[in-house]
């Protein structure tokens, strides 16, 4: 049994709704993630490998707030955030606040298998990509027209669903491969009109990301904060381990009443050990995908 699950993020959707070509434009992207996820699988390769794959593809996708297309701080530039785990050896590799690592998730990878770190993150992250030979881009290659008019709105007070498109479009993949390994990634500009500096959860361990075999893999999108302070990802995973509930079950307690309760919203995408997915969401819609082993394929907005 293989599996993998994808998000390109939750959040509200344009007042006016998303149109038929919108729609079929996200449905395409996310088709393409999930199958170069699921080849990875498909070909014997490591969940690890197929979760970064599938992540790469929604970071070069400007469509998504991650890589290219990335969320913009109220100063106008992108800062991203990425992490994975290998539920396997429950290694680890971070980065956060980088502004010139055209794949994050890339990075993230490349501090769990040759640092000795789980989380580097602004001028040290970069330094440490130019030493391992990553090709670095000026910011500006991460700005859209579209994030460039979303900050303004924002600036402007008014709320993002009037005009744009798109919700908050994090992305994130967890995969279990035919060994029974589990690996989770995600990856993010973080919040619209953040303040420069600012951390959301996607690249820390057990609060948007996190994976653990014989157990599940978890990758969450949504007001970061509160994911951190509820350490959701990690929850949902000890839920399974030490109180014996579903992963189905985890996952909504999690989101519907304790995220809820703190004043929180978004979506979390999550497997298991035995390749059950679930793909839950408290706010109006999540952009997701989900594949495995028993020809089970299905892509939503
Ligand atoms: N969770 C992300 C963050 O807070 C944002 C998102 O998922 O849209 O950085």
């Amino acid at each position: 049994m293989y599996a993998i699950a994808i998000h390109g993020g939750a959040g509200a959707l344009p007042a006016q709704g998303l149109s038929g070509e919108r729609q079929q434009q996200y449905r395409e992207s996310l088709a393409a993630a999930l199958d170069a996820g699921y080849a990875v699988l498909e070909r014997g390769g490591s969940s690890l490998e197929s979760v970064v794959a599938a992540v790469r593809a929604l970071e070069n996708d400007p469509l998504f707030n991650s890589g290219r297309g990335a969320a913009l701080t109220r100063e106008g530039g992108a800062e991203l955030d990425a992490a994975v785990m290998d539920g396997s050896t429950l290694r680890a590799g971070a980065v956060a606040a980088v502004r010139h690592v055209r794949n994050p998730v890339d990075l993230a990878q490349r501090v769990m298998e040759k640092s000795r770190h789980v989380l580097l993150v602004g001028a040290g992250a970069e330094e440490f990509a130019l030493e391992e030979g990553f090709e670095l881009v000026p910011n500006a290659y991460f700005r859209t027209a579209e994030r460039q008019a979303e900050l303004e709105l924002l600036r402007g007070g008014r709320s993002v669903s009037e005009l744009m498109p798109s919700p908050q479009g994090t992305v994130g993949a967890v995969a279990l491969d035919a060994a029974g390994n589990l690996a989770a990634a995600t990856s993010t500009g973080g919040m619209a009109n953040k303040r420069p500096g600012r951390v959301g959860d996607s690249p820390i361990i057990g609060a948007g990301t996190y994976a653990k075999n014989g157990v599940c893999a978890v990758s969450a999108t949504g007001h970061g904060e509160y994911f951190m302070r509820l350490v959701a990802a990690h929850h949902i995973a000890a839920s399974v381990e030490y109180r014996g509930v579903s992963l189905q079950a985890a996952v909504h307690e999690t989101l519907h009443e304790r995220l809820r309760a703190l004043g929180g919203s978004g979506g979390i995408i999550a497997v298991d050990a035995a390749g059950r997915i679930s793909l839950d969401f408290t706010t109006q819609g999540m952009f997701r995908g989900a594949r495995d082993s028993t020809g089970m394929r299905q892509i939503a907005v």
